[in-house]
């Protein structure tokens, strides 16, 4: 059997960024106490049912920093125990730089921690001011040089695209930022401004970008990314060589994973299930579940997102089948819009087809026949 990722969801944090939708509250040092315990009991009790190798691990939040390294250590250590976990496994933390100052990054190295995913957004002050977050340009450079005399030399940071008051020379100096901490991974993600969140409320006073001047800023950040040495190989994840996210890919790639946690997902034998935005249900061990998953479209779909694209041997492996003359056609179609690429071995977006991906995927993945959507 393969092996899985391991997603273990820390949903506290020290305030709410204006533009943030995810669930996660602040926590008193009794409620961090008592999380760590529950998730470590529930670590524990999925250990027992889903024997299966692991991979990968990432703690993401909310800001997973903010436990301290001893709750998180100890988080770690239970999840090496309870599950057989490989020798190179990749091990990610998430880090924001205001919960740092104590956060001791050896001894995180030492226990297992290998990568760290860093919440940067901006190296702007104004701009993280307007996103609401509470560290600065120099809280993050300190917190990327601790973590390296730490030990960690795979690190990734977090950069917002259409920043409301962003210009093309800030973010130049934001890509740049990241390049000069000798940092391996960078995610950019355009700003999306989600229902519920303070920004939603004041939208029409933000002076948001349109989606022609988004699609701008997106092509710009993939040139000066690659200019800067820094490859793309998924739509919003850009690397050196070799330090390519493990635990996403699994995802990307459709492969299974389990989340404990608050709101955190699930795939494992082709069944999609998660817990609810509430800490009860999580206590309460309530999982809900979706619709199964592993169909010939979402494959297809979280394929797309990757630059190495649908890889045909790799669909037939999986399906049983080649991937239909129909799609090639289609695809074709694409090509010659200058959306797709279509080689004997793969389908995969360009930089302009990532632009209107969602479009894109629809078009290709309509010409599967309805019946046959299904493994
Ligand atoms: S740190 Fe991340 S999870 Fe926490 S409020 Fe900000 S965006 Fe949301």
């Amino acid at each position: 059997m393969n092996s899985i990722g391991l997603y273990i969801h820390i949903p506290f944090c020290d305030g709410k960024c204006a533009y943030c939708s995810f669930f996660s509250k602040s926590g008193t040092t009794a409620e961090l106490d008592r999380y760590t315990d529950e998730l470590i009991n529930k670590t524990t009790e999925w250990s027992k049912t889903i024997k299966r190798t692991v991979d990968t691990v990432y703690f993401g939040g909310g800001t997973p920093s903010l436990l301290g390294h001893e709750r998180l250590i100890k988080m770690l250590e239970c999840v090496m125990k309870s599950f057989r976990v490989t020798d190179n496994a990749e091990i990610t933390l998430e880090v924001n730089p205001t919960s740092t100052s104590e956060l001791d990054f050896s001894a995180l190295r030492r226990s297992g921690f290998n990568r760290l995913s860093i919440g940067l957004q901006s190296s702007d002050d104004r701009e993280l001011r307007i996103l609401g977050r509470r560290h600065s340009s120099d809280d993050a450079k300190n917190t990327v040089d601790r973590a390296k005399s730490g030990g960690f030399d795979n690190i990734s940071l977090d950069v917002m695209l259409a920043i409301p008051e962003q210009t093309i020379e800030t973010l130049d100096k934001t890509l740049e930022f990241c390049a000069s901490c000798g940092v391996q991974h960078i995610s950019s993600y355009i700003l999306k401004v989600e229902q519920g969140t303070p920004f939603y409320n004041i939208k029409d006073k933000l002076n948001l970008f349109t989606e022609d001047e988004q699609a701008d800023i997106y092509e710009h950040t993939v040139k000066k990314l690659n200019e800067l040495g820094y490859y793309q190989y998924e739509i919003s994840n850009f690397s050196k060589p070799g330090f390519e996210s493990s635990h996403n890919l699994h995802y990307w790639h459709d492969e299974e994973y389990l989340g404990i946690g608050p709101s955190a997902h699930s795939f494992i034998g082709n069944k999609r299930f998660y817990y609810g935005n509430n800490f009860e249900n999580f206590y309460n061990n309530e999982i809900k579940y979706e619709p199964d998953g592993g169909s010939k479209e979402e494959y297809i779909m979280l394929a797309l997102r990757l630059s190495e694209g649908l890889i045909f041997e790799k669909y037939k492996k999986r399906y049983n089948e080649m991937i239909s003359d129909d799609l090639i056609a289609a695809a074709k179609i694409l090509e010659n819009n200058g959306l797709c690429k279509v080689s004997d071995k793969a389908v995969s977006l360009t930089v302009k087809g990532y632009l209107v991906s969602n479009s894109v995927i629809a078009y290709l993945t309509e010409t599967l026949d309805n019946q046959s959507k299904t493994k």
